[in-house]
């Protein structure tokens, strides 16, 4: 068999396919983003099967994601045909839990243990400090958490660690404590997966022989990130470099080791050559998936990093486009412009220009260095109706604290509401247990009413607890009469224990920042500007039809008006009245509702940058470069904390094939309070000639949105400045609707008043009146089955009868 004359290695340039055909030995490949290192590390491994070198039991591979696993074995199944079943291909976690599986008696589990989450294993160490009395000010659980996961990490059970003083011999007694409940109740957490399985290979020689003879090929992508323990457990695997075990295959990036707050040691890849006496050390310098703007961009910003190892890159594909910097005056018009851009992006691809255009949405997308930001994002993306889908998280109102918040509003506006009843009646924990909750049901079943009415049936204890409950949400909707929707949320966010509960989480912090995010989503709903803003593009559904803020009281057959209260939004015909808070909820309820992109469609990637290593889009979007978002304000004062910064937004750009944007905000609502921030000093660190300046003044959008604000305003019937925060504002004067103005463009052109229509879902009706112009042109519709609509002309499918 010649390798020559493999397909497998044609396209490959001579550094790779040196690396892909490597004999049996340990190496390292040390190579720049993009430069083909997963592509190797995959067709190695294809290599090696179709070379009858190994037989697909004999590989296993780390990747870091669950996505790269299984990108990594679709991908090997079309390159061979064999199975790809028994090879053991994921990430650290995912590995050992396989191997636990397979060897539960030896590791001493029960054979269906259970892995235990953050959540999970943080209720678990509070169970165990109320039943042993421990100071949760002095411990506080979270603390706890974390020590217990550092000992892990570096290997040591309670006996190995060396207390320095009382409180910590109190934190091993908690580890040692902590140990013996999980055993006994059969669970495992992640770090102790890991350890676990490093244990059992250490410890049992048999064992580990058997899996040292197996695997010979052991291959591991984004080594940069590996931990002690990671590395430990790879070595237990490896053999010593003398005894002809398994060889390693590591594949990294120094300058794109991120994760150091979580353990990470880049160290591990000296160690690993100088342990290893690793003789094949392979650079790979041509990078295959950027144009050279886009590069050139990436390796000018990391050369400002110290004590880096040291790589080159270049690419043959010419400059392409330039990096385009957008600088907005407001977070929303930067997310605004986004969309707008993204519209051309595809508008282009779609007339084919493969240069200037992107054909999929899924190739486009959105990176930001915190969670908390998408949400300003997510806005715009839903209120243009364009599908996105947010990786590595929630969307923002499917978030579990977001969740929590809102269903205690709910309870505010409604007590009847027992979903979310059941949702928080117990969150925080206060003590209310399953049982109680079962009497609860049973109760309210039997007497026809709704959770917070039967309480007073549920005897004992539980039930004081569960009217305690109900009494604290009693006083806190008395609490918020009169308040605006702002100092509602704010309350609530103190008075529920939320906040608090969070703080003692180990992940907490970037809920609570959700939880503040949750204030910046009110206050821009409610405040003139804000509910302006939110408004700007209308919600539209897949009929066409435009979705008001709230739906359901869409001002579609009386005009709303203010009333003398600000808080109060009134129906002249109907009577009918919404407080901001309602409205609201019904805004976040649809924002999570179904115009979000389905399974398998296509959709905008939005991600954090953490999430987005080692994938790969035509177009992306890197948002909120300013100081103190990005670099991070916790990592701006330290030079380590920085550097780290640096390789983030390295990974960042290097992410885009043909076009990358950089936006920054001269003012962010974040945590709610809006900042003004200065653009980040990453600017300064990109070299000038890649980059190509966008001024706001200029952009379509500029143009477009008071002509569209002014449509907002002047037909929808609803007074933006009417609402709770606003209050100060003048009211303009009762808006006159105008009646069929043309329509100057688009589909849709010929509707007019008074003509029939057709329309796909709703069937034949008659058009009442026609408002606003071009791309806001909105016909009122009067359709005998289904009522009056109003429907955005750009959008709905109308045939005249
Ligand atoms: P990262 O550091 O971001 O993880 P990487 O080094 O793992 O990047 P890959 O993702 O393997 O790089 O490759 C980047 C892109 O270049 C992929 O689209 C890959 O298919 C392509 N590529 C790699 N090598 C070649 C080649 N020899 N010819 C053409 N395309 C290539
Ligand atoms: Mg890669």
């Amino acid at each position: 068999f010649s390798p020559d004359t493999s397909p497998l290695l044609q396209g490959l340039n001579n550094e790779q396919a040196a690396a892909v055909t490597l004999p049996q030995a340990h190496a390292l490949i040390l190579a720049g983003a993009g430069s083909g290192k997963t592509r190797v590390l995959t067709t190695r491994i294809a290599w090696l099967m179709q070379t009858g070198q190994v037989s697909p039991g004999g590989i296993l591979a780390v990747t870091f994601t669950n996505k790269a696993a299984k990108e990594m074995l679709t991908r090997l199944s079309a390159m061979l045909p064999v199975s790809v079943r028994g090879m053991w291909v994921g990430t650290f976690h995912g590995l050992c839990n396989r191997f636990l599986r397979a060897h539960w008696k030896l590791a001493n589990l029960p054979q269906s243990f259970q892995i235990l989450d953050t959540q999970d294993q943080l209720s678990a160490i509070k169970r165990l400090s109320k039943q042993f009395n421990v100071d949760d000010e002095r411990f506080p659980p979270k603390e706890t958490m974390r020590f217990i996961a550092g000992c892990k990490e570096d290997g040591l059970r309670p006996k190995d660690v060396v207390a320095r003083d009382p409180d910590d011999r109190k934190r091993v007694e908690l580890y040692e404590l902590y140990e013996a409940q999980c055993q006994r109740e059969g669970v495992v957490d992640f770090g102790e997966l890991m350890l676990r399985s490093y244990e059992l290979l250490r410890d049992n020689d048999p064992l580990r022989e058997h899996y040292r003879r197996r695997f010979q090929h052991i291959l591991v992508d984004e080594f940069q990130d590996t931990n002690k323990l990671q590395y430990a457990w790879l070595k237990q695997l490896a053999g010593p470099v003398d005894q002809g075990g398994g060889a390693i295959l590591a594949v990294g990036d120094d300058d794109q080791s991120i994760y150091a707050f979580r353990g990470a040691r880049v160290g591990n890849m000296a160690d690993f050559v100088r342990e290893y006496n690793v003789m094949h050390q392979i650079k790979l310098e041509q990078n295959y998936r950027s144009f050279s703007n886009i590069l050139d961009s990436a390796n000018h910003l990391i050369s400002h990093n110290k004590g880096r190892l040291g790589k080159n890159l270049h690419t043959t594909q010419g400059a392409g486009e330039p990096v385009r910097v957008y600088e907005s005056p407001t977070d929303f018009a930067e997310a605004q412009w986004m969309v707008e851009e993204m519209k051309q992006l595809l508008r282009d691809g779609q007339n084919g220009d493969g240069t200037n255009g992107v054909q999929h949405r899924s190739e486009i997308a959105v990176l930001y260095r915190s969670n908390a930001q998408s949400r300003v994002i997510e806005t715009a993306l839903f209120n243009a109706a364009m599908p996105y889908r947010v990786y590595g998280g929630l969307r923002f109102f499917e978030r579990a604290e977001i969740k929590h918040a809102l269903a205690y509003l709910r309870l505010l506006e409604n007590p009847r509401d027992d979903t979310s009843f059941m949702r928080v009646v117990n969150f925080p924990p206060r003590g209310i247990g399953a049982r109680s909750i079962e009497q609860l049901q049973d109760a309210s079943r039997a007497m026809g009413c709704a959770m917070s009415d039967a309480v007073t049936a549920v005897a004992g204890k539980a039930g004081a607890n569960l009217s305690a409950f109900v009494a604290k949400i009693d006083v806190l909707r008395e609490q918020t009469q009169g308040q605006n929707l702002r100092q509602i949320i704010e309350l609530l966010l103190d008075h529920s224990g939320l906040i608090t509960h969070y703080q003692a989480e180990r992940e907490g912090q970037d809920r609570i920042e959700n939880l503040q995010e949750l204030v910046n989503a009110a206050e821009s709903f409610v405040t003139q500007e804000g509910f302006g803003r939110d408004a700007v593009a209308l919600p539209i559904d897949e009929h066409g039809q435009p979705l008001a803020t709230d739906a359901t009281a869409m001002p579609s057959e009386g005009e709303l008006t203010r009333q003398a209260a600000p808080q109060t939004m009134i129906n002249a015909d109907t009577g009918e009245t919404l407080s901001p808070l309602a409205a609201f909820l019904t805004h976040a309820a649809l924002e999570s509702g179904d115009n979000q992109a389905q399974a398998g469609q296509d959709a905008i990637q939005l991600m954090t940058v953490h999430a987005s290593k080692g994938l790969e889009f035509d177009c992306v979007f890197i948002t909120g470069m300013e100081e103190g978002l990005f670099p991070h304000e916790n990592s701006m004062n330290d030079f380590d904390g920085l550097e780290e910064e640096r390789r983030l937004m390295y990974v960042a750009i290097t992410r885009a094939r043909k076009r990358l944007y950089l936006s920054h905000s001269q003012t962010r609502m974040l945590h709610g309070q809006t900042r003004y921030n200065l653009k980040s000093r990453f600017f300064e660190e990109l070299p000038e000639h890649t980059m190509k300046w966008i001024t706001p003044a200029r952009s379509a959008f500029a143009d477009a949105m008071p002509s569209r604000r002014d449509a907002w305003q002047n037909n929808n019937g609803w007074q933006n400045n009417a609402w709770g925060g606003g209050a100060a504002t003048a009211v303009a004067p009762k808006p006159v609707p105008q009646r069929a103005a043309p329509v100057t463009s688009g589909p849709n052109a010929w509707v007019r008043s008074g003509v029939q229509v057709f329309h796909t879902k709703f069937g034949e009706g008659a058009v009442i009146s026609i408002e606003g112009v071009g791309d806001d042109a909105r016909a009122q519709v009067n359709f005998p089955r289904h009522g009056t609509k109003w429907l955005a002309l750009s959008v709905a499918k109308l045939t005249q009868v």
